[in-house]
């Protein structure tokens, strides 16, 4: 549920821009960036980008595309869909490249040179946008283009296009009036600005508050691997000797689940619980409550009750209420399983001989005590059988094969921006080339949290690109000649960022703005959680569950308990993001006016109406470390992993109904969702592939909220 597909909050700026007519100065002749790559799908030149190369690259990028759109907005000839929306289709090919290439390696392996060149490079992006969205000639041509729209006989894909051309620019502002578009500029500008600073303390103290630890008794419960890993995180921060527990990015942490010493887990949890709030430079607070402010204060300016109604105009909820309604309905049978969760913890705790409350850093430990207990799994039985390889190849491969008729070859010779990367080539089902895929999976310091999938390359015909795309995630990287055994956590985040990489590589359309997964928020995580279920689908998990050392398939006894464990700590698990889907909606339903924040006190009000005690489950991210709302374009958005949740298991209802992994259902899958991008809405999209409208009455069954078989 945690895995993140980031999306570019300016998507629509990647598919404008050029720099064919732009004058190249000389000390930038080398700039990589300049001339499409000329390497297999036209892969980033990993080889020959340095550092110093992206921030003149985005200023070369950025004018190009700018001498483009003005030489559109200025063509004396009367506005058509070819020269003016196609134009802008085609325009700003170099702005494309860098930035494509510039933020996959930002989020996933940045350092002090990449930082500056985000804080430069931010405002100006925002800039960029708003000089071509709030151009009074421009928006004038697309207005008569869309007034006539009824007589231009435009194919469904290109009806759709301008549609969403013109809904853009009127929802950047194009219809306000010039003062108010010099406030809505000034708004932009800093709103990109305090996301970027949001995004870089974070970082900062997401560092900082890695729990070190001096006497190895306090790790007390950690196996050896976790301990060796403890110490070679110390290593590389220069501590040798010690014990560094890096934090991960939601409240809870993977070792507060074998941790013995309660004083080492209430230290643990607390540095992340106030990772953000140490009145330091890596304290957030300032930051979100000006947010909040400004994004409340443009959404007032464009004709909104409240930021998450501007946001929600082109997504399948459509209105705040569809989304508090939506979250308010899933509240009873939530907190019906976390009572019941709470006396389990408090039982088990009573077992362990203790008589203490179950507080927040104690629940991950005694979940744990009760999953031997009532479901008998442990964690160190089943790793053994997901190493990372063989859960790719026979796993992931395998099933998208099965499905869709595709395969795979490592490519050795595609230039990589770190070492632990590894490169793909697929083929179509007729052999032919379908996509290239990078595949970054070992977590790093200088890496966001969690996972996520993007494009190096975006498809569209009418550029004539394939797609290039990759995953990141976060995984343990094992010792040097060691296999790495991973969760089925891990597994499941493995199968849910190929699920958007299929959405990306899939893609079938002419134009780049409506291409594979530049598709609406509480949509897109659809394909990629859909996905997930083939894990646990039994060709497939028969398929890759074998263990490492003997290749012996996983005994049906195990298999059993995932199964049966997959259904456990429900309560706690969709609690914690209800709380935080709540959280992300109250900030940005804020009206217009209202005075800046105590953020802390916001936080807390908004919990004390959820409905749910978050005392026990306390949300999985706090207002100081909400990363997707705050800097990564999820702003009242992150409801759409729960409501995309509706839509894969109802997907995956029709697929059982129809007799599950077989090639048919995948084209028709393929065909009906994965290929379609944007190009259709998504009501009628998902209802033609799944004949009515989606009700969670299956998502709660999936989650075993409510009794039988999903
Ligand atoms: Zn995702």
């Amino acid at each position: 549920m945690n895995r993140a597909v980031w999306l570019r909050t300016a998507a629509i700026v990647t598919c404008l821009a050029g720099w064919s007519t732009a004058p190249a100065p000389s000390r930038a002749a080398a700039n990589p960036f300049l001339a499409t790559s000329t390497l297999p799908f036209q892969a980033p030149r990993f080889d020959l980008i340095h550092d110093s190369d992206y921030q003149p690259a985005f200023l070369l990028g950025m004018k190009a595309q700018r001498a483009e759109i003005r030489a559109i907005a200025a063509n004396p000839a009367a506005p058509t869909f070819d020269n003016t929306i196609v134009a802008m289709e085609r325009s700003g090919r170099m702005l494309d490249r860098v930035s494509e290439t510039f933020y996959g390696v930002y989020q996933a392996n940045t350092n002090p040179t990449l930082d500056k060149a985000q804080a430069a490079i931010a405002p100006l992006l925002a800039q960029h946008q708003d000089a071509i969205y709030l151009d009074p000639e421009l928006f004038a041509r697309v207005q008569a283009i869309y007034a006539t729209r009824a007589t231009l006989k435009l194919d469904p894909e290109q009806a759709q296009l301008l549609e969403i051309y013109h809904q853009q620019f009127v929802h950047a502002g194009a219809q306000l009036p010039d003062r108010d578009k010099a406030t809505l500029r000034r708004l932009n500008t800093r709103l990109s600005t305090l996301e970027t600073v949001f995004q870089q303390k974070l970082l900062t103290a997401t560092k900082a508050g890695a729990l070190v630890v001096s006497d190895k008794t306090a790790l007390a419960g950690l196996d050896t691997a976790a301990i060796a890993a403890a110490a070679s995180a110390a290593h590389d921060r220069g501590l040798a000797g010690k014990w560094v527990l890096p934090l991960q990015n939601t409240t809870q942490q993977p070792a507060l689940q074998t941790l013995e010493n309660r004083d080492t887990r209430k230290a643990l949890f607390t540095n992340g619980w106030l990772r953000a709030e140490r009145g330091d430079a890596g304290d957030t607070r300032a930051t979100i409550a000006e947010l909040a402010q400004l994004r409340a204060q443009k959404a007032a300016l464009l004709g909104y009750p409240d930021y998450a109604s501007y946001v929600l105009y082109d997504q399948m909820a459509r209105t705040p209420d569809a989304v508090q309604h939506f979250i308010a309905q899933l509240v009873p049978a939530t907190l019906a399983e976390q009572k019941r969760e709470v006396a389990d913890i408090q039982s088990a705790i009573r077992k362990d001989g203790k008589d203490f409350q179950p507080e927040p850093w104690d629940w991950q430990l005694y979940a744990e005590q009760v999953r031997k207990a009532q479901y008998d799994l442990d964690q160190d039985q089943v790793k053994p059988y997901f190493e990372l390889d063989t859960v790719l190849r026979d796993g992931v491969f395998f099933a998208a094969n099965q499905l869709y008729g595709i395969s795979f070859k490592e490519r050795k010779d595609i230039p990589v921006y770190n070492p632990d990367i590894r490169v793909f080539e697929v083929s179509d089902k007729d052999g032919s080339p379908l996509a290239l895929i990078y595949f970054d999976y070992f977590k790093r310091d200088n890496k966001n949290g969690g996972a996520w999938m993007s494009n190096f390359v975006g498809q569209s015909h009418l550029l004539g690109t394939k797609p290039v795309v990759y995953n990141v995630a976060n995984f343990t990287k094992p010792a040097p000649g060691q296999p790495a055994l991973i969760s089925f956590e891990d597994v499941t985040t493995m199968f849910h960022e190929f699920g958007h990489a299929l959405h990306g590589m899939f893609a079938d359309q002419t134009y780049p703005t409506l291409s594979g997964t530049a598709v609406a928020r509480d949509f897109v995580e659809f394909p990629s959680q859909f996905n997930e279920h083939w894990a646990l689908d039994p060709t497939v998990f028969a398929h890759y569950a074998k263990h490492y050392q003997t290749g012996a398939p996983m005994p049906q006894v195990l298999v059993d308990k995932i199964k049966k464990a997959a259904r456990f700590n429900q309560g706690y698990a969709l609690g914690e993001i209800i709380t935080a889907a709540k959280l992300d909606m109250d900030w940005h339903m804020i009206k217009p006016g209202t005075p800046r924040q105590d953020v802390d006190w916001f936080e807390a009000a908004s919990m004390d109406r959820m409905g749910l005690d978050t005392k026990d489950v306390p949300t999985r991210y706090r207002s100081s470390y909400f990363l997707h709302i705050w800097a990564n374009g999820y702003a009242a958005g992150y409801y759409a992993y729960l409501w995309t949740e509706m839509l894969d298991d109802a997907a995956f209802a029709w697929f059982r109904a129809h007799g599950g992994l077989t090639r048919e259902n995948g084209q028709r899958f393929r065909d009906m969702i994965l290929s379609r991008g944007h190009t259709q809405d998504y009501g009628p999209m998902f209802r033609a592939f799944y004949g009515k409208d989606p009700d969670i009455t299956p998502m709660l069954r999936h989650r075993g909220l409510i009794p039988g078989d999903e």
